[in-house]
């Protein structure tokens, strides 16, 4: 298939509006697409001229496939498929990399407008908003402990540092309420604690928990409600697919940075959680308390401070990007010649009647997805086999 140079950006007419307002360049070649069990493709060279990066050499000891960039930020991909490396940061892709028939490296269209574009642009996201509430979620809680191991009990550990974090953010940013989805050790059901997300003003919803695994295995990993599957009807969580990416790129990266952690990276899953919350929303990972060190840790006073700072530290990122006021971005907007004219795009756009439906499937799916932490763990463990 041939599509107008500026596929992207016409991509982008869904979430990125901004974007096409913006003025001019490029004549209007042609960019190809390939479709690979009905998904959306575009070769890496087109993502690299879009942005007007340039290929640039792996670094010491790197295995990646490609890397591209600028005097801002670099993009490295591969060395597995799914791979990518954004400024530092790992971010796994929802589709891996593909090949055409030259050789070329592809990337699908889902992760260039859904993963790529708000990272590097986040202040193009479309319907950005000053955030207002920030609701933190201390996983588990009562009768439903979480992981326990010798060092660490996930419920207590998740507690602690949200009520860390809840000082951190309302030093930093006092006019933004936070609020708990439990405030003590008590059981709070999942249909709880989307309704006290879904009444929030304006929020941000991030979810605390710790993982587990083999016992070598450590690291912090930040999830998002992956996107739709083409043919798939979108989630409510779908609605925020590009500020999800941006959010979690904001956290994972201070997360990273203020601890020292292992990069588990910017995740996709399809928690129910995640699936039913009506506003940019994370699940953070933020450690395995099945590994010696890192549960020992977890369980420290001084680490769980750390971990509140650096918490805070990206969410204030991502609020100062959501920002409508704010113009900061990792790259300037591509600039773009003729006025886009619209393309059939395989993003589809959440319904609002949908919503009301979502929490009547997730009801009734199957337990392993509104348990996270366990099905994280296998699928954790295969990739680092
Ligand atoms: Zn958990």
């Amino acid at each position: 298939m041939i599509l107008p140079r500026l596929f992207p950006c016409l991509l982008t007419l869904l979430t990125l509006q901004p974007l096409c307002n913006q003025p001019a360049v490029a004549n209007a070649t042609a960019w190809s697409t390939k479709e690979i069990n009905g998904i959306t493709y575009i070769p890496l060279e087109h993502l690299r001229s879009f942005y007007k990066f340039t290929p640039l050499r792996p670094q010491n000891q790197s295995k990646a496939l490609a890397t591209v960039g600028n005097k801002d930020v670099r993009i490295e991909f591969g060395p597995a498929l799914r791979e990518t490396t954004i400024g530092g940061t790992r971010c796994l892709l929802t589709h891996p990399l593909r090949h055409n028939d030259e050789g070329d490296y592809l990337i699908s269209l889902t992760d260039m407008v859904k993963l790529i574009d708000p990272i590097l642009r986040p202040t193009y996201i479309a319907g950005r908003r000053a955030v207002r509430t920030i609701v933190i979620d201390p996983g588990h809680g009562g009768h439903d402990a979480g992981t326990q191991t010798s060092w660490v009990r996930e419920a207590d550990c998740t507690q602690l540092v949200a009520t860390k974090l809840k000082e951190e953010l309302s030093r930093r940013l006092p006019e933004v309420k936070v609020i708990f989805t439990r405030e003590q050790n008590q059981y709070r059901s999942e249909q709880q604690r989307v309704d006290q997300i879904n009444s929030a003003e304006a929020p941000v919803f991030v979810s605390l928990h710790l993982n587990s695994g083999r016992s070598d295995v450590r690291g912090i990993e930040t999830y998002t409600a992956a996107p739709a599957a083409p043919g798939e009807q979108p989630r409510p969580g779908n609605v925020h697919d590009t500020a999800n990416a941006a959010l979690a790129y904001a956290v994972q990266t201070a997360l990273i940075k203020g601890t020292q952690a292992q990069d588990g990276g910017c995740r996709r899953a399809r928690y129910s959680l995640l699936n039913s919350a009506n506003c940019p929303a994370v699940m953070v990972e933020l450690g395995y308390a099945t590994h010696e060190e890192e549960g020992k840790s977890l369980a420290t006073n001084e680490y769980q401070i750390k971990l509140a700072q650096a918490l805070a530290e990206g969410i204030c990122n991502y609020a100062r990007m959501a920002d409508p006021a704010t113009k900061l971005a990792f790259i300037e907007p591509p600039k773009v010649e003729e006025p886009p004219t619209p393309v059939k795009a395989d993003i589809p756009a959440a319904k609002p009647d949908r919503e009301k439906k979502a929490p009547r499937r997730k009801a009734q799916s199957k337990k392993r997805k509104a348990e996270p932490r366990r099905s994280n763990k296998k699928k954790s463990n295969k990739r680092r086999r």
